[in-house]
């Protein structure tokens, strides 16, 4: 079974050179055990924190061993009574062709219902962490005015779209012409900045946010968290998910320089780990498939052909390659 290692930890943005494929033998399943081929595994930023040493709230990789990552296979051999050959699961193992489990984590998925790699996106935790965002953290009401960077991408498509489910207005961000297209034919949003084509990205934010902005849904840090405060509103909710434009940053970031601005306009500043939020599953389940039925929830996939070609699609997170949800499909 072919497998994707970390090499060595990358300094700044990570390079090919970070990674390595190797091949590892597959040792037979014992009792209780099943036996996994992958067919679809994520990528995702946070994985960049996990090449890092030291301690976070998820452990780093180590060199010479295979990295993690959220995946979707077919079950091929099993002799566990509850995961039976041919059943679709979600587990945690991606960055290689097969895994063996004793079920502990893994979850069989209906792939009736939806695609299967929707459950690594749309249906799952980049979806589930648009949701819990919103609802958890900002509580969002409906009629707010609503700033989403990374708006193209995995998580932030779908915040676009529950913000303007809930009737807010939403505001927009990402860096490429062909995502700024499709944001705006695709989701409905009310306004979209092509943050690479401004000097200014606070003054394009009032322009377009005239009465002010309620909730920044944040994806980015750095110099959107700059603006996004300058625009707030006094009593707004800046939802703190991710900061990647911080992720590959050798010295401190810079912005934002506007920090004082949270107490003159009472802002609250929070941030959020998805996987604290596993007992609101359900729920996200049931509100996602049926904003996905009536048709109010949309999304892209970026797919990378080949387990060799994770590293790049990796890579490729950190250079806006993407547009939606970047998979790798294991063929
Ligand atoms: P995306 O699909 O949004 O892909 C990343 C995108 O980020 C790129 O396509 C690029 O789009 C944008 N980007 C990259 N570098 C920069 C930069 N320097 N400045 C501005 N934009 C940049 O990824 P996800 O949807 O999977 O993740 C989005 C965010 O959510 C990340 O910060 C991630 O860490 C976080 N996250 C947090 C979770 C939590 O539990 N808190 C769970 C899951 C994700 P563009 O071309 O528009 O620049």
């Amino acid at each position: 079974s072919r497998q994707i290692e970390l090499a060595s930890r990358p300094d700044g943005m990570p390079t090919k050179a970070n990674f390595q494929l190797k091949t590892a033998e597959l040792s037979p399943i014992g009792e209780g055990e099943f036996l996994v081929k992958n067919h679809w595994m994520s990528v995702d930023p946070y994985m960049r924190g996990r090449m890092k040493e030291g301690k976070s709230y998820v452990p780093p990789f180590q060199i010479g061993e295979p990295l993690e990552g959220g995946c979707v296979g077919e079950v091929v051999e099993s002799r566990h009574p509850k995961f039976k050959t041919g059943a679709m699961v979600l587990g945690n193992l991606g960055w290689r062709e097969y895994w063996k489990s004793d079920g502990a984590g893994v979850v069989v998925v209906d792939a009736k219902r939806a695609p299967a790699q929707a459950y690594l996106g749309a249906l799952g935790m980049t979806g589930m962490t648009a949701w819990v965002g919103l609802n958890k953290i900002a509580k969002l009401q409906p009629g707010s005015t609503v700033f989403v960077s990374a708006a193209s991408g995995a998580v932030g498509s779908i915040v676009c779209q529950l913000a303007k489910a809930k009737d807010c207005r939403v505001i927009g961000s990402a860096g490429k012409s062909e995502k700024i297209d499709w944001l705006r034919e695709q989701t409905g949003i009310d306004a979209v900045i092509n943050y690479k084509q401004t000097d200014d990205l606070a003054g394009a934010l009032a322009e377009h946010a005239p009465d002010g902005i309620d909730v920044y849904f944040d994806n980015v840090g750095g110099d959107h968290l700059e603006a996004a405060i300058e625009v707030m509103n006094d009593f707004g909710c800046c939802v703190e998910c991710g900061m990647i434009s911080t992720y590959n940053a050798t010295q401190p970031p810079v912005a934002p320089r506007n920090l004082f601005k949270v107490i003159a306009k009472r802002l609250r500043m929070q941030g959020f780990i998805v996987r604290d939020h596993m007992d609101a599953q359900d729920e996200f389940v049931e509100e996602m498939s049926s904003l996905i039925e009536a048709k109010k929830i949309v999304w892209e996939e970026t797919v990378s052909e080949g387990i060799e070609h994770a590293p790049q699609a990796f890579i490729g997170l950190f250079e806006g390659e993407n547009l939606g949800k970047q998979l790798v499909h294991i063929v």
